[in-house]
């Protein structure tokens, strides 16, 4: 089959044999290809009865799981990322047919590497009890307990590496975890449920690959103590609420629209393949992208030039063609996102300087890389997260006005601050509010560094020692 962007292929991958392992032998439901409209294979589809036996098998292996040392749950999870590394190929496949994104550039090889690299160093973080007080008055340790059964639910964007960030630290922890995959990525969290569990004690770790209305009874169910969630913030709050008549202990990784600051002093050609992959990483489908970036009126254009040619040097197409760094949108749901956002910014007058041009009878979600100028920073593409290829340039004269751009959104996951003056790069940044503002980068998230958001882009935080804490209940004893 032919497209725009080139040849598909077809046929089996390295996957084949994964896939055998998780298909169901009748029943089911069709994934299909993002990029070329393939069958992909059948995921099982799991009812409110699958749900709650799932949830009753890993709260009766959670005793025994918890029960073992530190170090052998720490082993259990090497072990389980040596899995993740010896079906590395196969996973990447998978992930690429099913997701859309390239095996190459931040994508699936990326993602299938991020699973072992989070699990080995959760595997080697210790939580250790605390003594807060010990002196004459008596001796007060601090303690953290597993909470039993953690619910994870995940998105389709990341679908295999946010699950081993939800998976990793409540396991460390000694909890045990019923994940409820997206609709739209079933098949690639349950091939790495499936590597994982090689590795791991049986049901510590059981995927149950039903819909929202799963989600829904997993958040509600009186036996799992917390729900770790990453998606939208609209099906956060549904959560929150459902979650509320038992007292879950949540995390809440909800969605961004991320601001960039160029300031005068940065230099337009240094950054520019940085600032490009802090919006487009995974063709723009990362909840800690760049989605709106503001340039001074005095670098405006050199900045502007400076993207478009990285953006039409970045080869978009089919994920399995090696060459490929841009894939297709993952759903048709979210590439209707993406046109309504960008045809509304054309209407309004802005600026395309690449891109917005999307051919509507090729095969595929594919929406090409685009590119918006004298953009007004009111416009929809600016202030709504449009989670896509598409980056809104808005020029600034005042920096103290595009500071208060920056912040004048209901979300504040994350934000960056472009500059050749890293001292003077972190001042602004000081006056952002988000869960992480990085320096001339976007979005580099690292296994040993909390990450979370603010406003409503959520709660809790992930990642590090501090991550730990959140799957645990501190529990004091005093004499
Ligand atoms: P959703 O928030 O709808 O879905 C995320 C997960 O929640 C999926 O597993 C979904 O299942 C599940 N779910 C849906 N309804 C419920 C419910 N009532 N109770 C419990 N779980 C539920 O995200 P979408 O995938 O629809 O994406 C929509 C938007 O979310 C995107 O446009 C983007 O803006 C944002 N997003 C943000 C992400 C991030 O990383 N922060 C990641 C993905 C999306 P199912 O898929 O079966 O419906």
């Amino acid at each position: 089959m032919t497209t725009q962007f080139g040849t598909t292929q077809t046929g089996t991958t390295q996957a084949a044999d994964l896939l055998s392992r998780i298909q169901p032998a009748e029943g089911g439901r069709e994934i299909f290809d993002p990029a070329t409209g393939e069958l992909v294979g059948i995921t099982p589809q799991a009812g409110p009865e699958d749900l709650h036996a799932a949830v009753v098998r890993a709260k009766s292996a959670q005793p025994a799981w918890a029960a073992l040392s530190s170090q052998e749950r720490s082993q259990a999870l090497h072990a389980a990322a040596d899995a993740v590394e010896a079906h590395a190929e196969e996973l990447a496949q998978l992930l690429s047919r099913e997701q859309g994104k390239p095996l190459n550039g931040p994508n699936a090889r990326f993602e299938v590497g991020a699973c072992a690299a989070w699990l080995r160093t959760t595997a080697d973080f210790q939580l250790d009890p605390e003594v807060l007080v010990d002196d004459e008055s008596g001796r007060s340790v601090l303690h953290w307990r597993p909470l039993g059964v953690v619910g994870a639910i995940g998105p389709w964007n990341w679908p295999m590496m946010i699950s081993v960030w939800q998976i990793a630290p409540s396991l460390r922890m000694g909890n045990t975890v019923v994940i409820k995959p997206s609709g739209y990525t079933p098949l690639s969290v349950l091939a790495l449920t499936e590597v994982l569990n090689t590795a791991l004690p049986a049901d510590v770790l059981i995927a149950v690959p039903g819909r929202g209305d799963v989600g829904d009874q997993l958040s509600r169910h009186p036996d799992v103590a917390k729900i770790m969630f990453t998606g939208s913030t609209e099906t956060g709050k549904k959560i929150i609420k459902a979650a509320a008549d038992t007292v879950k202990r949540m995390t809440m990784e909800l969605g961004g629209n991320d601001a960039g600051i160029v300031l005068d002093d940065a230099d337009p050609q240094a950054i520019a393949g940085d600032l490009f992959w802090g919006a487009f990483i995974n063709t723009g489908q990362t909840c800690a992208a760049m989605k709106r970036l503001y340039v001074p009126e005095s670098l405006y254009d050199e900045v502007c030039d400076a993207l478009l040619e990285v953006a039409r040097s970045t080869p978009m197409g089919v994920g399995l063609d090696e060459e490929n760094l841009l894939g297709p949108l993952q759903n048709r749901a979210q590439w209707e996102v993406v046109d309504r956002l960008v045809t509304a910014a054309k209407e309004s007058g802005a600026r395309v300087l690449i891109g917005g041009d999307p051919d509507r009878q090729a095969p595929g979600f594919f929406y090409p890389a685009t590119l918006v100028a004298d953009i007004d920073p009111q416009n929809p593409l600016v202030v709504e997260e449009q989670f896509g290829p598409v980056l809104p340039i808005v020029k600034y004269t005042d920096l103290d006005q595009a500071v208060e751009w920056a912040n004048s959104l209901n979300e504040a996951l994350g934000s960056s601050v472009w500059s050749s003056d890293p001292d003077r790069a972190e001042e602004v940044a000081s006056r952002l509010v988000a869960g992480t503002t990085w320096i001339n980068k976007h979005g580099a998230v690292d296994p040993r560094i909390p990450f979370g958001g603010a406003r409503e882009s959520g709660f809790g935080v992930e990642f590090g020692v501090e991550g730990l804490k959140e799957v645990c209940q501190p529990h004091v004893i005093s004499r």
